[in-house]
């Protein structure tokens, strides 16, 4: 199966006069080329169902319905863009499953059953990025590895090491749960219409095993980002007032420390006590 073979995607948009909508962060990838490159990022998908977010015009689609993936569950908020990728259900062996939804509220265990690993690729939607990733981070054994496009910002953000400028509570949540990599950069260029900033594609792979409470983990990289500036015991304060030294100390983690300073696993260790706390109290 060849998507060389099928009507361009700028054809199809100019024949069903469908421009972009800049409420929906619509930026379209319309070289094949390129869109084949992220689903080599994405590894092997043989026999496996595969969720996108946001097909749009279908770039993406086409080239993960090149792949061996058995299934594509296409989730778009647009329903413009039905009939059009609706061809390619045909095309394609009708391996195309399109949701019409906003993701943010899907429920994914509806759709993969009992599958587990599923790995979600996607160009996002800027404006839903951040909470999307949270949500697939916070998610049970059904979710894989993850090859999503963001702003190069979020990218790094997600992807930073303690002590750097890009270094805080994304990273740290994505990190507890996964290995996060930027696997490519892509130019403003590459897109129709070109958004203001640079992209970047960032592969996740799944380390739930690692650590499982990112409600807590949540609320305390809030505290301690929140004055990312002030030492630990007093950011930590705002969340575990009196007890915060005790548990910062039952962390192993010193109270003059910073929170840009703190890495992932003394993260973890203090969440895992700041709940047993919890739980106590
Ligand atoms: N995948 C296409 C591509 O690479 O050319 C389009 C990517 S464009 C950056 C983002 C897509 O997400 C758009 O098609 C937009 O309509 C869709 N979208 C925006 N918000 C959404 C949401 N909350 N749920 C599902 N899809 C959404």
């Amino acid at each position: 199966m060849n998507a060389d073979d099928l009507p361009s995607l700028r054809s199809l948009l100019e024949r069903e006069g469908l421009w972009a909508r800049k409420s929906l962060g619509q930026h379209f990838l319309l070289d094949l080329e390129l869109t084949r490159r992220i689903v080599r990022a994405a590894g092997d998908l043989s026999g496996k169902q595969v969720i996108e977010i946001g097909p749009g015009p279908g770039g993406l689609t086409r080239a993960l319905l090149e792949s061996d993936a058995a299934e594509v569950i296409a989730i778009e908020k647009d329903p413009r863009f039905v009939a059009i990728l609706g061809e390619l259900g045909p095309w394609s062996g009708n391996r195309l499953r399109l949701i019409e939804a906003d993701a943010l509220q899907v429920d994914e265990t509806l759709l993969v059953g009992s599958a587990i690993g599923t790995p979600i690729v996607a160009n996002l939607p800027y404006n839903v990025g951040t909470p999307l990733l949270v949500k697939w981070l916070k998610a049970g054994p059904w979710r894989g590895p993850m090859t999503l496009m963001f702003q190069l910002e979020v990218a790094e953000r997600i992807v930073a090491a303690p002590g750097a400028e890009a270094y805080g509570r994304l990273a740290v949540l994505a990190q507890a749960v996964a290995t996060a990599r930027i696997v490519l950069r892509i130019p403003p260029r590459a897109f129709t219409p070109p958004p203001k900033v640079a992209s970047a594609v960032v592969h996740l792979t799944d380390r739930s095993d690692r650590f499982a409470d990112l409600d807590a983990l949540e609320r305390v990289t809030a505290a301690a980002f929140g004055q990312r500036r002030k030492m630990l015991r007093s950011s930590f304060a705002s969340l575990a007032g009196p007890a915060a030294e005790r548990l910062l100390d039952e962390a192993r983690i010193a109270p003059t420390e910073r929170a840009e300073r703190i890495d992932v696993s003394a993260f973890c260790r203090l969440a895992t006590v700041w709940r047993a706390a919890q739980v106590s109290s």
